[in-house]
């Protein structure tokens, strides 16, 4: 049994002479630098903790950044902790952390601030981004005639949620720019990988005809060849909704994919399959954004009486089994003969 050289009481354990008791008196346990600085991206809002980034918020941030500059006193060991976070202004904050320590099985309690101050910088993918870099670009053009605004907003919405998808687990995945120009438009991106995905994404959802071109560039600093890569798509003429000519029959197409379409006949209103080998000899008959609004007048069994859009005289109209007739439906005209597109 030890004694303790300050208090004088026997103790089982004792540091430096000391029972733990008196050796933990007025000793700082833990201890803070004055001030950390935290660095923010300046662009995206991310911070950078060891050189990697991460999206967070912002008092998260400042309070991992406080945690990470704690030093506690050798021996000790940190079970439990409370933390709080003032705010002084938008890029100053004081944190204190309370600390629950335990010392050779001796529960202690320690406070200590630190002001944490955020810096702004800029990532590296965000410096990459801000000054135009690009390693692909993705070329999306229409079939013979211009790329209709419809259809362009649809496909590049398509791409900009598919560069977010995958850009949520890889932060090197932008698009740099996009640029409308003659016959459709041009997205530049940061990856090649990307754009090769993205040609295959939408070669297969719209059945287009795709090409990959590469372009030498330079030499990188070791001596390889760098190559920058065009991605094409060139968009069928026809899209879902669109009336086409299918095998000589009238339909409106339903689906398109890399597998084949479905195409609803108009005449019958039989659905019936396109094999992938007929798509190209697929004819554009009517635009889906072309159609014509008729009102409807009265509904009876397997027919409609409608407004004929164009005369305003009452036009019977055959429709599908079991069809409930909104109060303006789509119509085509085809060898002046109108015919319901539902
Ligand atoms: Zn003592
Ligand atoms: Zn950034």
């Amino acid at each position: 049994m030890n004694f303790c050289v300050k208090c004088g009481r026997d103790c089982a354990e004792s540091i430096e002479g000391m029972c733990v008791t008196c050796w933990l008196d007025g000793r700082k346990l833990s201890t803070m630098p004055h001030h950390v600085d935290l660095k923010v991206c300046a662009n995206c809002g991310e911070f950078c903790f060891n050189e990697k980034w991460r999206r967070m918020e912002v008092e998260d941030a400042v309070a991992k950044a406080a945690q990470d500059a704690i030093r506690i006193i050798d021996g000790a060991e940190v079970v439990d902790g409370d933390i709080m976070v003032t705010r002084k202004d938008p890029y100053v904050y004081e944190v204190t952390l309370q600390s629950v320590l335990d010392i050779m099985g001796y529960s202690a309690t320690d406070t200590a601030s630190v002001i944490v101050r955020i810096k702004k910088g800029v990532c590296k993918p965000c410096s990459r981004k801000l000054g135009s870099y690009y390693t692909s670009i993705l070329q999306i053009r229409a079939g013979s005639r211009e790329l209709s605004p419809e259809l362009r907003e649809e496909v590049l919405a398509a791409v900009e949620k598919s560069v977010a998808r995958q850009a949520e687990t890889n932060k090197q995945l932008f698009i740099t720019k996009m640029e409308i120009v003659a016959g459709g438009v041009d997205v530049y991106l940061s990856s090649i990988s990307l754009g090769k995905s993205l040609m295959k994404e939408l070669g297969e959802a719209y059945c287009a005809e795709t090409k990959e071109s590469p372009k030498l560039v330079g030499q990188t600093a070791d001596g390889q060849d760098m190559y920058r890569l065009t991605y094409l798509v060139r968009l069928p003429e026809y899209h879902a909704g669109d009336v086409v000519i299918s095998g000589g029959r009238y339909c409106k197409l339903l689906r398109i994919s890399s597998y084949g379409g479905r195409a609803l006949d108009l005449f019958d209103f039989r659905e019936r399959a396109v094999r992938k080998a007929d798509l190209p000899s697929l004819k554009l008959y009517e635009k889906a954004g072309n159609l014509k609004d008729a009102t409807v007048i009265s509904r009876s069994a397997g027919e409609i009486q409608i407004l004929h859009p164009d005369t305003y005289s009452s036009v019977d109209l055959k429709v599908p089994e079991g069809y409930e007739a909104p109060e303006t439906v789509s119509v085509v005209s085809i060898d002046d003969v109108l015919y319901l597109v539902p």
